[in-house]
């Protein structure tokens, strides 16, 4: 066991897990990370902590989220839902309807998500975590990994295992030898990543005016251009977020600061005057973000449906080579409860124990 080394490539919640893990059993790795911060889809805001990436987990059918929060003592609260939702479906008209509550209960952490990566990454050695380092090639000689980066440093190590924490689109794009199947290329090509298409608007205002009128801040539109809004209040703030219902060639049409004032025009039209003026707000278009979304991400697959890649590919990699990013967690893939399976089944093939952090079959 002590003789493997692990090259994780990306630094989402999939790779600082893995690394987190990794370093908690004593075995070595190393993580190249392309951006030049931590957490990938996972992004709040310096300020009040609001997420852009992912907001809610569901401790009722996601025990891996449940557990990993607990065991790093990361408080958690309930979304915000008392109250009335909104509807409109036209511009001129505005319904307001007895709040709806989803099955599950969804949970934030407090501070945003990005407070689960930096608590990860917390006890990480500084030596093993590479930033601003994108991997373009990995090889296979002699049963060593090699990889390659953009600005053309070769990093020699010897790796035993590599294990990609990347969604697989962006994978298909390293070079690599020896080459992927054709079938497990496209394989990857037909994995769609989750929410890639997508781009999130956040208001932030002095207090939550919504809930003084009984509102949860709940809204659903037609007109746009937030198709769906929620309250995104946290401990340091008051604020509604919204997905945007317009695809992204037509968000790229706008421009973000046009667009950033139309979603002020529609929160002013849904929740009235108070919501003219945000402290702040902020807009991040997933789309058009190279280290998230591909050319084939840029109009949304639709339902979540269940991501079929294979952890573990054919030979020649079959060995050395993991898949241990969300879209490889199975019935959970797209989430972060994906991620995190992806990595335990990774991890209990390292370790030669099954079920240490397999917590069950969750239903949603
Ligand atoms: C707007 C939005 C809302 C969401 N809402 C939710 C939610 O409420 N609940 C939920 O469970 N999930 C949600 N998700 C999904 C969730 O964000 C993902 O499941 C999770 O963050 C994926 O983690 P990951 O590590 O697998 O992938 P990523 O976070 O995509 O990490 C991949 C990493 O690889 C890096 N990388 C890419 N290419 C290279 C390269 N060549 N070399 C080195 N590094 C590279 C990237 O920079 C990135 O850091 C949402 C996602 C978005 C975008």
């Amino acid at each position: 066991m002590t003789t493997q080394k692990i090259a994780i490539v990306g630094a989402g919640l999939a790779g600082v897990y893995a690394a987190y893990r990794l370093h908690g059993l004593g075995l070595e790795f190393e993580l190249f990370e392309a951006r030049d911060r931590l957490g990938g889809r996972i992004l709040s805001t310096a300020t009040g902590g609001f997420d852009l990436g992912p907001t809610w987990f569901w401790p009722d059918c996601q025990p891996r989220m449940h557990a990993l929060v607990a065991e790093l003592g990361l408080p958690v609260f309930q979304q915000y839902e008392q109250g009335d939702a909104l509807i409109e479906r036209w511009a001129t008209e505005r319904v307001r309807r007895e709040g709806y509550r989803s099955g599950n209960v969804s949970m934030r952490i407090q501070g945003g998500t990005a407070r689960l990566v930096q608590a990860l990454a917390a006890s990480l050695p500084k030596t093993r975590v590479h930033l601003a380092a994108v991997v373009t090639g990995v090889a296979r000689v002699d049963e060593r990994v090699h990889l390659s980066f953009s600005d053309k440093r070769i990093h020699t190590a010897d790796y035993t295992h590599l294990w990609l924490a990347l969604p697989p689109r962006l994978g298909k794009n390293l070079r690599m030898v020896p080459a992927l199947s054709g079938q497990e290329m496209q394989q990857m090509a037909n994995v769609p990543t989750w929410m890639a298409s997508h781009a999130k608007y956040v208001a932030r205002y002095a207090k939550p005016f919504w809930r003084e009128q009984g509102l949860s801040g709940d809204a659903f539109s037609g007109v746009g251009p937030l198709a769906e809004i929620h309250d995104a209040g946290t401990d340091q703030g008051a604020a509604l977020f919204g997905f945007l219902g317009m695809d992204a060639a037509r968000r790229n049409g706008v421009g973000a600061s046009a667009l950033k004032a139309l979603c002020r025009e529609q929160l002013v039209r849904l929740f009235g005057e108070e919501a003219a003026d945000p402290l702040e707000d902020f807009f991040h278009d997933w789309a058009a973000d190279p280290f998230t979304a591909t050319p084939d991400d840029q109009v949304s697959p639709g339902w979540h449906g269940r991501h079929e890649l294979q952890c573990a590919p054919d030979a020649p990699w079959s060995e050395a080579l993991r898949w241990i990013g969300s879209e490889a967690g199975g019935e959970q893939g797209g989430y972060m409860e994906g991620a995190l399976a992806a990595v335990d089944k990774a991890l209990d093939e390292v370790t030669g124990e099954t079920g240490v952090r397999r917590l069950g079959s969750p239903h949603c």
